[in-house]
């Protein structure tokens, strides 16, 4: 971090700027040029707020040279993190193939869906119990009663579940059934539940908010690794452009950006992204080949009569067509399922 003082700065508060830098635990570097100075902050600056310095009336502007995040970069961890859901691993190398309804409607329903996805090779079952909708009219999920659901799918077909949590009030329950708990786009920035998730020990999958930033969304996996859970997936599930056409637009340079910038794994959801069906298989596959740790892929029996997303739901028969394809591919970039 530097800070850069106003011109003329009095050496008297050029010193007392200083002594508030070293009193953060910080050394300092002074570079005098003929207006202006410029104090260079050495150390970890990464727990700084920089507007601490920025209110000072000597201070003109304050940088960080260094992202601000800690535990998420991976100039401090090189080598790739591998999260282990419930025996399933996802990153360094390891595809993980996340296939399901996006609600949970019925237990024949998700059984049928997981039956099938796991023929074809997903090796994790989402269903959403709690809903995030926009209107307040829409089917909002089966709540407790879909998480049981997915549970007692989990013992028949051996798969384990993915379901997002959208209020800490499920917090204990959900550390309990979930395998992976999932963060929806819309609670990316949910920073009171995010610091929650500190204190469950199964790994979160953080989706990217609908007009997130890479650095904003690595902030809120920092947020949670902070609280005290490394076990962080990312999912690139698209974000808002000008365009209208599609649902969102996917960002796929997310996952070589995110590569260099983290040692997390990312995964992408190619139907939230699109919101049509027909763009899941050339999109996920394109995701695969550009090096992304895993699929999150909308799966229905039934797509007409789904209760939520089922214009971009593929049918299990056109799952299978995709999986066939995306082994390939992951053959070719060095990833095993
Ligand atoms: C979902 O995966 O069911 C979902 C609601 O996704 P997102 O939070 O990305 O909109
Ligand atoms: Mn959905």
């Amino acid at each position: 971090m530097i800070i850069v003082l106003k011109p003329n700065t009095s050496e008297e508060n050029i010193t007392r700027v200083e002594n508030q830098v070293k009193a953060r635990g910080l050394d300092t570097h002074i570079v005098r040029g003929t207006e202006m100075t410029i104090i260079g902050c050495i150390g970890d600056t990464t727990l700084i707020d920089p507007r601490l310095f920025e209110v000072d009336s000597c201070v003109d502007k304050v940088m960080h040279v260094q992202e601000p995040y800690k535990l998420a970069n991976r100039a401090f961890h090189p080598e790739d993190s591998v999260v282990d859901i419930a025996g399933v691993k996802i990153g360094g190398g390891h595809l993980g193939l996340i296939a399901g309804p996006c609600s949970v409607e019925s237990y024949e329903q998700v059984l049928e869906i997981a039956k099938a996805a796991k023929a074809s090779g997903a090796n994790l079952l989402r269903g959403g119990a709690f809903k995030p909708r926009t209107s307040p009219y829409s089917f909002q999920g089966l709540g407790v009663e879909g998480l049981d659901i997915l549970c007692a799918v989990r013992e028949e077909v051996g798969l384990p579940i993915v379901t997002e949590l959208m209020s800490p009030q499920y917090l204990d329950l959900f550390n309990e059934k979930v395998d992976l708990i999932q963060i929806g786009a819309r609670n990316m920035q949910n920073f009171d539940l995010l610091k929650q998730l500190g204190q469950v020990d199964k790994p979160i999958l953080l989706k990217r908010g609908l007009n997130a930033t890479y650095e904003e969304w690595i902030m809120s996996a920092e947020y949670i690794m902070a609280s005290g859970n490394e076990n962080v997936i990312l999912c690139e599930r698209g974000i808002r452009t000008f365009e209208t056409y599609t649902r969102n637009t996917l960002d796929l340079q997310s996952v070589p950006v995110l590569h260099k910038k983290t040692h997390l794994p990312v995964v992408i959801d190619p139907s939230h992204a699109g919101g049509k069906w027909w763009l899941v298989e050339p999109m996920a596959k394109a995701a695969v080949a550009a090096g992304a740790d895993g699929l999150m892929v909308e799966v229905h029996n039934n797509p007409e009569c789904a209760l939520c997303d089922g214009a971009q739901s593929l049918k299990p028969e056109k799952y299978d067509e995709l999986i066939r394809q995306v082994k390939q591919i992951a053959e070719v970039v060095g990833k095993t399922l």
